[in-house]
């Protein structure tokens, strides 16, 4: 292709961007569709950790009914963060693929201090996160986040304990959560997760 078109071709292009950018703006500053779309104000959210936890909740309340929106995902953002960041809200959660905590809150960079092991099993250096993100950063809110289905805790309940390799870290200390059931209506596997989480 001539040089002249891959030039027309990439101005078009950035035209399109700044055009997309603006229609963007326009949107985000718009009540109605903010409305429509569960938006809470980020400095709320940064400044107060009931409006995190509402900002959180809407996020995936937009992520369950398909309409997430994908914010601050953009080449603006990422050279704006490279100054700094801000993030809303500190999560605790568990390694496992299908609990990304930015996909679930329909959040993006920036947003969330997040600190994942299987199992949300807690570590020296766990907490050291989370005293990071509350005395340097800044987050007002920490949420241990559980999920169904969740492999760690699954293997902590089927094996023994003192398993062999680094494995053994993470079995020997969910395998509490797993002794205090006692038959009761929900199965072992969910009861044991919530036990995970209470006992943070
Ligand atoms: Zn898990």
């Amino acid at each position: 292709m001539p040089a002249h078109c891959i030039n027309r071709r990439l101005a078009l292009a950035q035209r399109d961007g700044q055009a997309a950018k603006k229609e963007k703006e326009a949107l985000y500053a718009d009540p109605q569709w903010r409305k429509d779309n569960y938006i809470i104000n980020r400095d709320s959210a940064g400044a107060n950790p009931y409006f995190a936890l509402q900002k959180l909740m809407w996020g995936n309340k937009r992520f369950v009914e398909g309409k997430s929106i994908h914010p601050r995902q953009d080449a603006d953002v990422i050279n704006t963060l490279s100054k700094g960041q801000a993030p809303f809200a500190t999560i605790v959660g568990c390694s496992d693929s299908r609990v990304s905590a930015e996909i679930l809150f329909d959040q993006g960079f920036g947003d969330l201090f997040v600190t994942r092991t299987a199992g949300q099993v807690m570590a020296q250096a766990s907490y050291g996160t989370i005293e990071f993100a509350s005395g340097v950063l800044g987050t007002k809110l920490i949420v241990v986040l559980g999920h169904s289905y969740c492999g760690a805790v699954d293997a902590a309940i089927k094996l023994p304990e003192n398993p062999p390799g680094h494995v053994v870290t993470l079995i020997n200390s969910i395998k509490p959560a797993t002794k205090r059931y006692f038959g009761i209506s929900e199965n072992l596997l969910d009861f044991a997760v919530k036990q995970t989480l209470s006992t943070k």
